[in-house]
């Protein structure tokens, strides 16, 4: 059965392809969307939110598991992995719920002839203007539509030697299955997932957690200074960190995971865990999507090639994390909103991905909006650069939360905001601001002006910004010796 044209076609409902459908809802489009899994992908479900849940709920059980701050439980602390899971199943049904709910309602068109109609089944090309959909009753239908965004994201990667099994060695897509908590766990991959999962295990403090990764250092994308102090919180939370290890083999052996690490040293180690965690990145949904047949070029990593959202193909749009540039949610559903209003001939703001915002949910967390370090000096940019320890933060103090440091990146002469860094608490709640004034071109003197709130932890940016204009609160020449406060570069 063939249906007539539509303005757009979105091949997936996660967050670029959901806000893009929105997008041109605005716009008095006709729309359809195919999903073959879940309505929202991992901005939901075995991601994002799922994860984060998890995040928050062992927060709150290392909180209350604390023996420091006056109160101590009464008997033993206890938790169960089904019960924590159930929450995280509550989380995550009552944000779908929401998607799933405005759904209904936009199946109706409106009066301006607007409608989102949800079609369940599994999209590939069949020409760049057709679209086959294998409806999960077997059933096939053929839309033909004048624009399509490609918003098919991504699943994690797994190693050919890597056996995963989805009960012993599982991905982050099989987490949530475990029956109980492990008493040890080896996470395969230092990034930014397989260090939030290290940190939820660590918090409940029953799993015994390894870290392997063949750099020398976690987070290897992030600065040294970030990455070394999340790694010795995690190290006095007793998580193993294998530095720059090879991983030889891993295999299960009578049901216990058995895995082979030549260590930085060059030894070959051999350790038996009962889990296995694989995270070693993503790649993106592309290769069932008959993309040769509609003309759409991929890269090398099987992503869909793109300038500003746009395929090789002119009204084939790709977003989100198909495009697998950067794999965030805030990103992909900004990209799939910009592709919508590009297609649609709005003309929108580029996207400034240099003013691009992210948190780690991590023990300490961090938040980061802009260039590091790292990135400036792989760019050559020039940058100075300001550091205040959460030591010399009032607000830090009265949490009795002292770890972590805030970092501000400025160009030398402008003084104009590059970047930062928040380590520790709450860092999530400090970015937004900076990531506008970013956006706006601002300078450490727009930091230094603005009339912060106290006590609170964005002091902390204001004193970075007041210590690089040389006139911070707090003086290096005391404290720099302790290296509570750094002030270099330009
Ligand atoms: C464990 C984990 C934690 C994360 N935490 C965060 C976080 O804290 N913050 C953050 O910003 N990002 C986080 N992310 C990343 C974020 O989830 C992704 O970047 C985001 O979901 C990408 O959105 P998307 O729409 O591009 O793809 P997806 O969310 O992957 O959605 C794609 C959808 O397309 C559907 N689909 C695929 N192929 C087809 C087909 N042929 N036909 C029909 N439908 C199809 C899929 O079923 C899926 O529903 C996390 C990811 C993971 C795995």
């Amino acid at each position: 059965m063939t249906t007539g044209a539509w303005d757009l076609r979105v091949l997936g409902a996660g967050p670029a392809g959901y806000a893009a459908a929105m997008r041109a809802h605005d716009l008095g489009k006709r729309v359809v969307i195919v999903e073959r899994g879940q309505v929202g992908g991992a901005g939901i479900h075995a991601g994002a939110l799922s994860s984060k849940t998890m995040w928050h709920l062992s927060n709150d059980f290392a909180t209350a598991a604390r023996t420091d701050r006056g109160y101590h439980a009464v008997g033993n602390l206890e938790v169960s992995y089904p019960n924590v899971i159930e929450s995280v199943r509550t989380a995550v049904s009552e944000r779908r719920a929401l998607l799933d709910r405005q759904l209904a309602c936009l199946a109706a068109p409106t009066e301006n002839g607007a409608i989102v109609t949800l079609l369940r089944g599994n999209a590939r090309f069949l020409s760049p203007t057709e679209v086959e959909v294998k409806r999960l009753d077997g059933t096939i239908e053929t839309i033909e539509a004048k624009n399509f965004l490609i918003a098919t994201g991504s699943r994690p990667r797994v190693p050919d030697s890597i056996p995963v099994d989805g009960q012993l060695v599982v991905t982050s897509d099989q987490i949530e299955a475990f029956p109980s908590f492990p008493e040890s766990m080896v996470i395969v991959g230092a990034g930014v997932v397989g260090c939030e999962y290290a940190t939820i295990f660590a918090n409940y403090g029953k799993t015994k957690i390894h870290l392997i990764d063949r750099q020398p250092r976690i987070l290897p994308f992030e600065d040294e200074d970030v990455a070394e102090e999340v790694a010795s919180s995690f190290e006095s939370m007793g998580v193993v960190i294998h530095r720059a290890s090879k991983l030889e083999s891993l295999q299960v052996k009578d049901g216990k995971v058995e895995y082979v690490i030549t260590n930085a040293d060059g030894k070959l180690e051999t350790i038996r865990v009962e889990r296995a965690l694989v995270s070693v990145g993503r790649i993106p949904n592309t290769s069932e999507l008959g993309l040769e047949a509609a003309g759409v070029k991929l890269d090398k990593s099987g992503s869909v090639t793109v300038l500003h959202t746009r395929s090789s193909v002119p009204h084939i749009y790709a977003a989100g994390d198909s495009t697998m540039d950067i794999a965030l949610v805030n990103v992909a559903e900004l990209e799939g909103r910009y592709a919508v209003e590009l297609m649609f001939g709005l003309d929108p703001r580029p996207i400034r991905y240099e003013a691009l915002s992210a948190i780690m949910f991590l023990k300490p967390e961090v938040a980061s909006v802009g260039l590091n370090e790292i990135k400036a000096q792989e760019q050559k940019i020039p940058y100075r650069v300001g550091v205040v320890a959460n030591r010399l933060i009032s607000r830090n103090i009265a949490m009795r939360e002292t770890h972590g440091f805030i970092k501000v990146l400025a160009a030398p002469g402008t003084g104009r905001i590059l970047g930062l860094r928040v380590v520790g608490p709450e860092a999530s709640s400090t970015i937004q601001g900076i990531a506008f004034l970013i956006d706006q071109e601002a300078t450490l003197d727009d930091i230094d002006h603005c009339v912060h709130p106290h006590p609170a932890i964005t002091e902390g940016v204001q004193e970075c910004a007041r210590m690089l204009l040389g006139r911070s609160v707090m003086k290096v020449d005391v404290f720099g010796r302790e290296g509570l406060l750094r002030c270099g570069g330009g």
